[in-house]
């Protein structure tokens, strides 16, 4: 049964002619899913009620439901478990900043990529996301906390481009006027490298940013860390930056997490100075977060601070990624773990 909530305008147009109805239901229809956020056919008083009922016995919409919500006193961070309706668990993040309140939503139940030191690899791909239940995410974190969600960042659960299209179609409604309008430039999409994703992303010409999971200043090192390093190289990789640069004009983000006497000496810095330099980036340093299942530790501050600086001594734009809600377990897929062990 078609899911109304992943149709475009175009689309759902469409689909309202097919049922026999005039064109502006499907204006309304919009409305009521993308900006007024109300799911319950019942509720939209401007539809007949013939369609009403019709609507609902042909197109029940899809839904995810709050299990569970953690509230940082530190600082705005709010931590979201939602259950799918085939019961799946997914989790997602909003983060209160200066410039507005961001959403980092999950792509995918699980992950096939593999990373070593990720909560959300541990369990293997369940399945993709549809394009309703990303909107969904920011839908109802926007409708609970009653924030106007602003910014976008696809870094939860799951591998955007191991998704592509229906991540194209988040992309689109979330976008769209009749929607949220929330801009492509206010959407970050992190990939840990798929390269011929990052040429189809980069074709599309979207004002979003992307990041690359990069972690590593050398293969050999990244394929410690990441399975995914196996396929593509870092060379690869960056040839495919520099199309999507050359193609939307935009910069590309670098995370790098940090691994205590892994990744992290001065060398390290200098290598990855010399990959990058010239680059029209920005490299942001995370202190990599610990997880149970596995045997590592985050950098010290100084370490990261004087890896930070020789990036920057080497032109290199370069943050540290502030921790938000550290009292509340908010990274990467360790909410869901420990959701699933229980
Ligand atoms: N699959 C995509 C997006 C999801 S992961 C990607 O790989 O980019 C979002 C970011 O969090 C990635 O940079 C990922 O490498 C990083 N990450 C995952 N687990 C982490 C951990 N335990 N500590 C620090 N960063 C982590």
């Amino acid at each position: 049964m078609a899911d109304l909530l992943s149709l475009n305008i175009k689309e759902l147009n469409s689909a309202i002619e097919q049922m026999g109805e005039k064109k502006f239901r499907a204006k309304q229809l919009y409305d009521w899913l993308h900006n007024k956020l109300v799911w319950d056919y019942g509720e939209m008083n401007n539809l007949p009620k013939e369609l009403r009922r019709k609507l609902s016995k042909e197109y029940p919409l899809p839904y995810i439901e709050e299990v569970q919500r953690l509230q940082s006193k530190l600082d705005g961070t709010n931590k979201f478990l939602f259950k799918l309706k085939d019961d799946n668990i997914i989790e997602s993040v909003i983060m209160q900043y200066k410039h507005g309140n961001s959403v980092c939503i999950s792509s995918q139940a699980g992950c096939r990529m593999g990373c070593y030191f990720c909560a959300s690899a541990l369990g293997g791909l369940v399945r993709n996301l549809e394009p309703s239940e990303m909107l969904l995410q920011v839908y109802n974190i926007q409708r609970i906390t009653g924030k106007r969600v602003s910014h976008v960042v696809v870094m939860g659960t799951g591998e955007p481009f191991d998704n592509f299209d229906n991540l194209l179609k988040f992309m689109e409604i979330l976008n769209s006027e009749q929607g949220l309008n929330i801009s492509g430039r206010n959407v970050t999409v992190s990939t840990c490298g798929l390269v011929e994703g990052i040429r189809k992303f980069a074709d599309r010409k979207l004002s979003a940013t992307l990041a690359i999971s990069l972690h590593a200043p050398t293969d050999d090192m990244r394929r410690r860390l990441m399975p995914v390093a196996n396929r593509y190289s870092i060379e690869d990789i960056l040839e495919a930056c520099r199309y999507f640069i050359e193609k939307t004009g935009r910069r590309v983000t670098f995370e790098y997490s940090m691994v205590q006497g892994y990744n992290d000496s001065e060398e390290h810095a200098k290598m990855l100075s010399d990959l990058l330099k010239g680059m029209l980036c920005h490299v942001n340093l995370i202190p990599v977060n610990p997880i149970k299942e596995r045997d590592y530790k985050q950098s010290e501050p100084e370490r990261i601070e004087r890896f930070r600086s020789i990036l920057e001594k080497n032109h290199v734009n370069v943050t540290v990624r502030r921790t938000l809600g550290a009292d509340i377990n908010s990274s990467c897929g360790q909410l869901r773990r420990s959701y699933a062990d229980r």
